[in-house]
């Protein structure tokens, strides 16, 4: 069992470390309830000869060499790997057999009863990385992030990257993608399994509008994926239709294009919340493409709005710590009332959300277990405790109210200034308000 990561502990890695990237290698041909997990790390230190742990929750460590150097994986105490005696450049690389399970955590398994197909979904949020990768898991060391999946024949692989090299369709092999920028450990992702793509408006599988691309003119592509027994669902037009126009609402709204070429939209079985946003791809459970199906029914899309919202404010910009969770939340919870206001057909969003978002916020404040929408958290784990109606509501009617003290122009010009003044290109490290 892993031990969580305090503040004090990621504030000094956060002083010692600059993480450049990761090489992971992931085999899901190996079994049911396993999968192979080789990872190369490479970072800097800015004090040589200083000492730190690294990240891994592994069923089996087989190998862990630092700098050319064996480490003893008996060192692994509470799922950290000490390292000690670092130089100015460091490479570490990590083999292990992880875990497999249905938890919903880490890398989780889906067996379709219907045929006996197999899904994976790997889920690091908010400190499963570790158990599908060797790393620093912390939000605020991001790196340059690679990955190599191996899977068996008939299946499908979708992750954060472009696909760069892939097997013929139906075969086993080796899927390869090209490298995502400043991720946090958690941000990592993949999906596999024999999906299918769904097509774009009931006509022969396209893979949603086109458009997308490097220095692209149009909009993110948009790719919807289910599992083969779902494809032909009532509620998939929907899906592109109102993920398209939430996208370009909020590039209008915010001056910044969406951080992503692409869009990869997959319904997963089984997914423990309702939705998920990561880079570039957005995970979303299977009931809500049946309740997508009634076009009076604007629940789905007041979702997927709210994941959307989460490609600016979650994946682009986020709070260093854990601290400011509610941050992230409260502007993709207001972004989908304004979206679903402005471009969803649902002119009385606010409303909805002044009876019943805000409603359960004032009950859940006047609760003895209330805590301030922000405030100093020790772990993750501290931060997740908050009542859900103070983070994602109350924050916001918070941000609502500030939009009406100080106007939607001023509101969108703070927004403006946090996503285009820091970090590597496209995907600053703070907010900066
Ligand atoms: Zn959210």
């Amino acid at each position: 069992m892993a031990m969580a990561l305090t503040r004090t502990e990621a504030a000094r890695r956060t002083a010692l470390l600059q993480v450049e990237s990761y090489q992971i290698f992931l085999d899901l041909s190996t079994g049911a309830d396993t999968a192979r997990s080789r990872t190369e790390v490479r970072f800097s230190c800015r004090e040589p000869g200083a000492t730190t742990f690294a990240d891994i929750d592994a069923l089996a460590v087989h190998e862990a060499v630092l700098n050319g150097v064996p480490a003893d994986p008996a060192a692994i105490t509470d799922g950290r790997l000490p390292l000690p005696g670092l130089a100015a450049a460091n490479t570490l690389t990590v083999d292990a057999t992880v875990a497999m399970t249905t938890s919903g955590s880490g890398l989780t398994r889906y067996t379709d009863p219907a045929d006996g197909s197999r899904y994976v979904l790997a889920n690091c949020f908010p400190t499963a990385a570790p158990r599908v990768f060797c790393c620093f898991d912390q939000p605020d060391l991001r790196a340059s992030v690679t990955v190599t999946v191996t899977v068996p024949a008939g299946w499908t692989c979708v992750a954060t990257g472009e696909v760069l090299a892939r097997p013929a369709d139906g075969a086993a092999g080796i899927w390869r993608f090209s490298a995502v920028p400043a991720m946090k450990p958690n941000e990592f992702t993949l999906c596999a399994g024999p999906y299918v793509t769904a097509p774009a408006d009931g006509g022969p599988e396209s893979g949603g509008p086109q458009g997308g691309g490097p220095d692209r003119d149009g909009p993110a592509r948009l790719t919807v994926r289910c599992r083969p027994a779902l494809a032909g669902s009532p509620g998939l037009p929907g899906i592109f239709a109102t993920v398209t126009a939430v996208l370009g609402y909020y590039e209008q709204l915010l001056g910044v294009r969406c951080p992503y070429d692409r869009l990869d939209i997959v319904f997963v079985p089984q997914l423990a919340p309702p939705a998920m946003q990561l880079p570039a791809v957005m995970y979303v459970s299977e009931p809500l493409l049946q309740r997508a199906a009634d076009p009076g029914d604007g629940h789905v899309a007041a979702i997927l709005a709210h994941e959307a919202a989460h490609l600016w404010f979650g994946c682009l910009v986020e709070a260093g710590w854990w601290d400011d969770l509610w941050l992230a939340e409260a502007m993709a919870s207001y972004l989908s009332y304004a979206a679903a206001t402005a471009v969803l057909g649902q002119p009385d969003a606010w409303a909805e959300f002044a009876m019943m978002g805000q409603a359960s916020a004032y009950q859940a404040d006047e609760m003895p277990s209330t805590q301030p929408i922000s405030s100093p958290v020790d772990t993750a784990a501290h931060a997740l405790t908050r009542p859900t109606p103070i983070t994602y509501s109350k924050g916001a009617a918070a941000i609502r109210q500030l939009a009406a003290l100080v106007g939607d122009e001023a509101l969108r010009a703070e927004q403006d200034c946090a996503s285009t003044s820091a970090g590597m290109p496209g995907r600053p490290h703070r907010w900066r308000t």
